[in-house]
């Protein structure tokens, strides 16, 4: 039987059997630093003529049918973890302040997978597709999200994880990751550090690595959030979808997803996909129009986007470029507001991250850039939960009160 799907190289095109290759092209591997973003970043593409021949017609339902089967890089969805991930709830929202929008915004809330955050969709596939492969050890470098998701998945499938994080993420995560089972491995230094040492081990020891990019089935399962968004918009396009960045993963993930139901002639056009960067951790948007990458050490208070060197800087700028993307840039301050303001007006607490996304629907929407009837998505794309630490500086927890009825009236008088 032919593979289902092959391989592209972002870089140079060369294609590559399925089976002939895991991570980078080859060629362009040999060109790779570690002050560079890598080239050699794997597409995944699939017979989309034979499935439209398949099919025929009503596409889109048969692939909801199937779920996604077709345009996944696996045998059987029996593979994945018994866990439910993804159809996350995509809930609309009317207003975060007195007045009532004369657009719609819906928030994509991804903090209601297993490990509750969106690394989920990714882990699951990868740890699928090493159940199909007899793979039991996965490996991965980690903020904090992907690691803990990683762990998870893996204790579902009762595979062994082994996580590289920086020994600053937040207790949460690491917490969590123990708590799975995972083997874990402080790296004293940056998410950068963490990521290359998880290669290096990969290699001596010979485990399977998930690292986001470098392992391209990653970004085959992030698509998936296009296909429920699709879906849950009774398949109609958002016009615009705020994604936070880090690492650019994400954000290709979303752009692939759209690609494949384009490829498919399910959808006409993309729709526009606006990259939010926080100002302290901005490596892909303050190099979209640099000839050569230049990376500027990162610092923010949205931890699972702070990344030095984007390990998928190449193929996000590419999609930002080709389907005329929108960039945006918002402070830790505004981050921190908008948690508040998403908190307190919707009831969904997110992390800082994905309050960065959030924060750049806030902007749009003050300078007034939504049409009216426009459709508007933020990804939301962790628990607010993982990181208390982050907005704990803007609360101020009261100090007890006396079990009495008269202090406690003093008290609330205050
Ligand atoms: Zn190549």
């Amino acid at each position: 039987m032919k593979d289902k799907f092959f391989y592209e190289c972002i870089d140079c095109g060369k294609i590559y059997e399925s089976s002939q290759i895991t991570y980078l092209c080859t060629d362009c591997e040999k060109q790779n630093d570690e002050n560079n973003p890598p080239k050699g970043v794997l597409k995944t593409i699939y017979d989309y003529k034979e499935l439209n021949s398949r099919y025929k017609k009503n596409i889109f339902d048969q692939l909801v049918k199937s779920g996604f089967l077709d345009l996944l890089p696996l045998k059987t969805l029996g593979s994945l973890p018994f866990l439910k991930v993804g159809n996350t709830p995509l809930y609309k929202v009317s207003s975060i302040d007195d007045n009532n929008f004369d657009f719609e915004l819906y928030l994509k809330d991804d903090s209601q997978n297993p490990t509750f955050s969106f690394k989920d969709r990714a882990s699951a596939v990868v740890s699928a597709f090493a159940k199909e492969n007899n793979i039991d050890t996965i490996v991965a470098a980690s903020t904090g999200n992907a690691g803990s998701s990683l762990a998870g998945m893996c204790a579902a499938q009762k595979q062994k994880a082994i996580i590289f994080v920086p020994a600053a993420a937040p207790k949460a995560k690491l917490t969590q990751i123990m708590m799975y089972g995972a083997q874990i491995v402080p790296i004293d230094g940056t998410y950068d550090n963490a990521f290359d040492m998880s290669i290096e081990a990969t290699k001596k020891y010979g485990w399977y690595n998930r690292n986001t990019a470098f392992n391209p089935l990653t970004i085959e399962g992030k698509k998936t959030v296009s296909f429920e968004l699709f879906s849950q918009l009774n398949q109609n396009l958002p016009d615009r979808i705020f994604v936070p960045v880090g690492d650019g993963v994400i954000i290709s993930g979303v752009y692939k997803g759209f690609e494949d139901l384009f490829n498919l002639g399910i959808i006409d056009k993309i729709p526009v996909i606006i990259a939010v960067q926080a100002i302290g951790s901005s490596n892909i948007i303050e190099n979209m129009n640099r000839d050569k990458f230049i990376s500027t050490p990162s610092k923010t208070i949205a931890d699972s986007i702070s990344v030095d060197i984007p390990r998928n800087f190449r193929m996000a700028k590419k999609y930002i470029k080709e389907n005329f993307g929108e960039t945006i840039l918002v402070s830790d301050e505004e981050i921190i507001a908008a948690s508040k303001v998403l908190s307190s007006r919707t009831g969904i607490f997110a992390e800082p991250a994905a309050s960065a996304a959030f924060a750049g629907f806030l902007s749009y929407y003050w300078d007034g850039k939504f049409n009216k009837g426009s459709k508007n998505v933020v990804l939301l794309t962790g628990s607010g939960l993982k990181d208390l630490n982050a907005v704990q500086r803007i609360i101020d927890i009261p100090s007890p009160v006396k079990p009495d009825i008269f202090e406690i009236g003093k008290f609330l008088n205050k």
